[in-house]
């Protein structure tokens, strides 16, 4: 297990748009290893290639579905639809929550691994967390989208809501 560093708002690295993968090498996967214990020691929901200080076109984002993280290479957005409103975090800029709207259902094509293509479809905090992480390649922070901050009260309320609703779910 390796942790990286994750950059924050402020780092230039953070802005640039990134490059293409083209080798789907040891050096790839080794990135992508250290990206998901990364994510996974900070409690995130995803994370980018840049925010470990790498210009490339990687990113790891939690699926809700059936909670496990996805590795997409080279991802774009082919479909988006809808529209969703909600709290939105980023390991990079800790401590803040805003209030960013999204589609509500986005379908990506991206590469593994290996280079195979695949397509992962995503809705509600998947289809938020797919956004925001391809954001990052492009250099873009959410910040820069948002309505505005949340304050902490609201974002405590948001989240016990959120809670409630996943255990509702569970339930039924
Ligand atoms: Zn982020």
């Amino acid at each position: 297990m390796a942790l990286r560093t994750i950059v924050e708002e402020g780092d230039s690295v953070l802005q640039k748009n990134c490059r293409p993968v083209t080798k789907f090498d040891r050096r790839l996967h080794m990135l992508l290893d250290d990206m998901t214990d990364t994510l996974i020691e900070a409690s995130g929901a995803g994370l980018a290639a840049p925010q470990v200080g790498v210009l490339r076109r990687a990113i790891v984002v939690l699926r809700e579905s059936d909670e496990s993280f996805v590795e997409l290479v080279n991802p774009e957005i082919i479909l988006e639809e809808g529209e969703q409103e909600g709290a939105e975090g980023c390991l990079s800029v800790p401590g803040k929550w805003g209030l960013v709207k999204r589609p509500e259902h986005v379908i990506v094509r991206a590469q593994d691994r290996n280079g195979d293509p695949f397509e992962m479809e995503g809705t509600g905090l998947t289809a938020r967390c797919l956004c925001h992480e391809i954001d990052h390649l492009n250099g873009h922070l959410y910040t820069e989208v948002m309505e505005r901050f949340l304050s902490d009260e609201e974002a405590e309320a948001y989240f016990e809501q959120r809670a409630e609703e996943k255990e509702r779910g569970k339930q039924e």
